[in-house]
Formats: C-alpha cells, structure tokens, sequence
C-alpha cells in the first residue's frame, strides 16, 4: 500500500544532527590551522563530534525545563539554590570536561586558548546558554592571578576539568565554577553608581551590604563582585560557601524572566553581611575586574560567532534539500544571494573571533585591547538580523521552536548587551585609542597586512585613520568609527586568508558601494553556489 503523502515527510530536509560541528565548518578549521596548532584539529574534531550528537537535543531540554529558585527549604530555612534539568548539568560537564572552562590556563601545550575558543563554539552551537558560567570561570583566572594568594587557592580547582555541582566548601570540590556580580539596579554600564558596602572586618575580609540587580549562574563557587570599600570602589572574592561549610550571606532573591538565554539561571540577589576578601587595592575596582571583563568580551565574540555558524548551516542545509517551486532552493539564484550573504558575515566573525584568540595565547595587549572592543561590537551587532534572515530561509518552519531558529533568535541580542552594551563598547574603542595608542597602532598594523590586496580596503583604512585622527563629535561620532574599524578588520583577514570570492564579495558590498541593506543584495558576479557550499554542512560526505 503507497503511503500517503500526509503520512510521508514529503519535501523536508533530514535533521541537520549527528555530525561533526567542527570538521564541517571550513572556516574554523581553517582558522584553528592558521592561528593556533594544526596537531589541535583532532581534539576539536572529538569534541566537533560529541557536541553534534546528543547536546543538540540536550539543549532543547535544558531550554524547555529553565531552572527554578528554590529559595527555601521544607522548614522554611533559607538555602538559596537553583534548581536545573539533568540536561543542564550534562551539557555543563561536557564543557569543562572538554576544558572550555579554565583548562586552557593550566595546558602547557601551544595555543590552547585558540583551541579552546574552538571547543567554545563547537559546544554554543549545540546550546549557548552554559556559556555563561564556563566564560565567567575562564575569564576570572587572569584577574585572580593579580594576587598569588588566591591563585594558589583557587586556580587547581577551576582549572581543574572536573564538574561538581552543589553548595559545598570549595576544598570538598575537585571543580570549581565562578561568576560575577557588577550590576546594580541604579546602574549597570556605570558601575561607578554601584551602592553596596563593603566594611572592613576586624578578624580579616570585609562584610559585604547591598543588592546586584543581575548575577548570572548564581550556583557557582565564587564571584567577583565590586563594592565600595573605605578607599573606594574594589574588587572582592566571595566564596559561595564558607570553609566552615555554612553558606555565605549571599541570598537569592528571584530569577529573572528573560527573552533567550532560558537554560540558565540569572538571579538578582542581596548580599547580607557577606564575608568576602579583597582582589587588589581599595579603589581600583574597576582596574582589577577589568582583566575579566576582557576575557569574557572574547566569549560574547566567540557566542555570537556561533549563532551566527549555526544558523547559516541550518539556513544553508535546509536549502539542499527543499523544493520550491520545481527547483531546490540552493539552486535559485536570489535564494542564493541570500545564503551567500549571511555566509560572509558568518565567515569573517570567525576569522576575526579567531584572531582575537590567539591574541590571548600570545598575550598581545596592545591588539587585544583594541580589537576586542571592535569585533564585540561588530559581531554581537550582526548577529541579530542574520540570526533573522536565517530563520525566514526556512520559511514558516523556521519560526517554529523545533527548527531551534526562535531559540536562536531570542539569544541573539545579548552578547551584545553583556560585558558592555554596543555603544558602551564603542566609547570603549575611543578610550583605548587616547590612553593606550599602542593599541590603535596594533590594530591598524594587522589591518595593513592586507595592503594593496584590496582597493577598496586600502581606501577604507586610510579612511578609518582619518576618522580616528579627527577630535570634533568623536564620542557622538563613535559607533561610526567602530563599525568602519570591524570591517577594515575582518576584510583584511578575508583577503589574507579566505577564498577569493569570499574576500571580493565581502569587499564590494561591506567596503564598497555595491551592497545593500538587506541580505541577499549581493552584485552579480559573485560565486555564490561555491561560497554557499563552502558552509554547507556536508551530511553526505
Ligand atoms: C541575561 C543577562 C545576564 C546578566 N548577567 C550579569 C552578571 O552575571 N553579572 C553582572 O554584573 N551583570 C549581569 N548582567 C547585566 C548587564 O551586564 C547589564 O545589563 C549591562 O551592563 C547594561 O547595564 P544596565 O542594564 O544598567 O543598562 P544602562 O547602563 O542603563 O544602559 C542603557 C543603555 O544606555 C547605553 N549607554 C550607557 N552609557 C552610555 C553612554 N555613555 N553613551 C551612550 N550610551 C550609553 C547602553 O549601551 C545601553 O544601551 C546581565 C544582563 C543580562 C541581560
């Protein structure tokens, strides 16, 4: 008997899952070769392979069943805990097992934090939500290590590769997790407008008071909080338990409702005279935390970069396999103008997030300093509207929580908003440039490497020096130099390292005038099938 067409999938791609997510993204692959350690790729290939099996539905799950507060015990004692599904901790384990948390600060081994940036992506491609913690944990190493004290105490435990859930003295755990808490209701860019006090102890440590409006992954070990201590403004440790094992005066107050980002847990919380230590001097707050803030605007990067990765290999599969109107759609040419134009933009965030990486593990200031505040607020920008147009390639499907494109779209906003809103990241770029122009000359420096590669970028450097050199309007006049700067970035690293139609299309409609404002208004001339298919994730291979 024929099955009837209602019954068959008629017309539907095969889910895109069981697949290597590394292997199959040509331009991270490439990228990891070229600014990390080839002999690297298998290990991100095993990790490419276990994140493209059972995490992608581990993510439906975790995003289905959020967390809850369990703010009280049945005798109404308070025990401040966040309640998760399985498939949260599983996802958790599998990032720091996979040593996307700390691990890279404690491995001997060349380029680990390229490396790393790799397995990061690989792991928020299957779910972005854990994210959070495993940055927030890699990104407090290089602010603890501003004191020796602390490093000894607490760098074995975070570094270690070792997922231990639960409330427990941090010497009982073999892994430790850390957060952060900066965010006050009165002010959250300006964090100088932070109210909660911090008064000095008689036995050591300090006695924290006050309220943070947001603190993300309230489960961790420890967090880094700022409070304004006797001379000012500084930066705390908190332990979440106390070695005695009773819980800090740390108190949940409720989780809060978010658009995306359900999986995990973001708390507002008070803290009730809770014992913490001091990370560098009273008053140099800002500077102290500052070295995490760095480390977790890489992160926004390389999240961003990974919604961008996975909503084009889903926009780009369900095009191989979908008819319309008697032909595939990956082969109409407009719906190729489309795919191919999401795919520039997904290619050179990964080529610069890659970039950024390795200027961890070379530990360059001067270039970190400038380009981290560029591509974050570039690609964390990009994400959005691409997030958008890939979800529209697959039609209504893809606006349907099953396709993960709604999931998707609801995360896309807030890498952006994270570790410095986009015009906060902008102003950013202007006060590296006057206080540190080393940085500017790096930046500028990397860009040049492409000179003479690319008119069009030759004249868009010269034209971002001019910019930069120009005092009138510069704050108003900020989102323009910065996004003018993201560009000049990412055309120089495609025209050194991508294929050429990749480079050339990017070049004429991102720096030249041959572009338009939406997706899909590439000129005619571009190869858009070969660049399609090079982001294709090829099932079948
Ligand atoms: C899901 C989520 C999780 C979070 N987790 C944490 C956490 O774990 N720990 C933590 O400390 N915080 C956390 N935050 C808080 C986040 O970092 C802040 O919301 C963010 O820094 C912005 O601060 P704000 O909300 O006070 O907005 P505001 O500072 O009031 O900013 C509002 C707008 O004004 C703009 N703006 C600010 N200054 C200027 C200026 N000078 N010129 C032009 N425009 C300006 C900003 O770009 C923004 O668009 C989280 C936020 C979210 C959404």
């Amino acid at each position: 008997m024929a099955t009837s067409a209602y019954l068959r999938a008629a017309n539907q791609p095969p889910p895109l899952e069981g697949y290597d997510l590394f292997s199959q993204d040509a331009a991270l692959v490439e990228a990891l070769r070229r600014e990390g350690d080839a002999a690297r790729e298998e290990e991100c290939a095993a990790f490419g392979r276990l994140c493209g099996g059972e995490p992608l539905e581990l993510g439906r799950l975790a995003n289905e069943h959020t967390p809850a507060l369990r703010a009280f015990d049945r005798f109404g004692e308070r025990i401040d805990e966040v309640e998760f599904h399985p498939a949260w901790h599983e996802l958790m384990r599998i990032g720091v097992e996979g040593g996307v948390h700390a691990a890279p600060w404690a491995d001997p081994e060349r380029a680990p934090h390229v490396a790393r940036a790799a397995r990061f992506m690989t792991l928020a491609y299957a779910e972005a939500g854990v994210g959070c913690p495993l940055s927030m944990t890699y990104s407090v190493i290089p602010a603890l290590r501003a004191d020796p004290g602390f490093t000894a105490e607490w760098e074995p435990g975070l570094t270690a590769r070792a997922y231990e859930p639960g409330l427990r003295p941090p010497a009982d755990k073999a892994g430790l997790l850390s957060g952060m808490a900066l965010t006050e209701r009165q002010g959250g860019s300006d964090v100088r407008a932070n109210e909660t006090r911090a008064d000095p102890l008689a036995g050591g440590g300090y006695a924290l008071t006050g309220e943070k409006w947001f603190c993300s992954a309230p489960m961790c070990d420890v967090f880094l909080v700022l409070a304004y201590a006797p001379g000012g403004l500084t930066c705390f440790v908190l332990p979440r338990v106390l070695p005695d094992g009773s819980r800090n005066g740390l108190h949940l107050r409720r989780l809060k409702d978010k658009l995306g980002n359900r999986s995990n847990a973001s708390a507002e919380i008070e803290l009730e005279g809770a014992w913490a230590t001091r990370l560098g001097d009273e008053g140099r707050g800002v500077a102290t935390i500052i070295e995490m803030v760095a480390h977790t605007r890489l992160d926004c990067v390389l999240g961003s970069t990974a919604l961008m990765r996975r909503a084009v290999a889903e926009a780009t599969h369900h095009a191989a396999h979908r008819v319309v109107f008697g032909r595939l759609l990956a082969e109409q040419p407009l719906h190729l103008n489309v795919l191919a134009d999401l795919c520039l933009d997904s290619e050179a965030a990964t080529a610069t997030a890659l970039r950024l990486a390795r200027a961890v593990d070379e530990d360059d200031r001067p270039f970190r300093r400038l380009a981290t505040a560029v591509a974050k607020y570039w690609i964390c920008k990009r994400t959005p509207p691409l997030v958008a147009e890939a979800l529209e390639c697959i039609g209504g499907n893809g606006y349907v929580e099953e396709s993960v494109l709604p999931r998707l779209y609801r995360e896309s906003p807030v890498n952006s908003l994270w570790e410095g809103s986009g015009s906060v990241n902008a102003l950013d770029l202007l006060r590296a440039a006057a206080k540190e122009p080393e940085s500017v000359e790096a930046l500028l420096r990397e860009i040049d490497l492409a000179r003479g590669g690319d008119a069009r970028l030759d004249s868009a450097s010269d034209r971002l020096r001019e910019e930069l050199a120009d005092p009138a309007e510069i704050e108003y006049r900020a989102r323009r130099i910065v996004e003018l700067a993201a560009l000049c970035l990412h055309a120089s690293l495609l025209v050194r390292h991508a294929p050429h139609e990749v480079a050339d299309a990017f070049g004429a409609t991102r720096l030249g005038a041959d572009g338009g404002r939406a997706y899909g208004t590439l000129p005619t001339g571009v190869d858009c099938a070969a660049i399609v298919e090079r982001h294709r994730p090829q099932l079948e291979r």
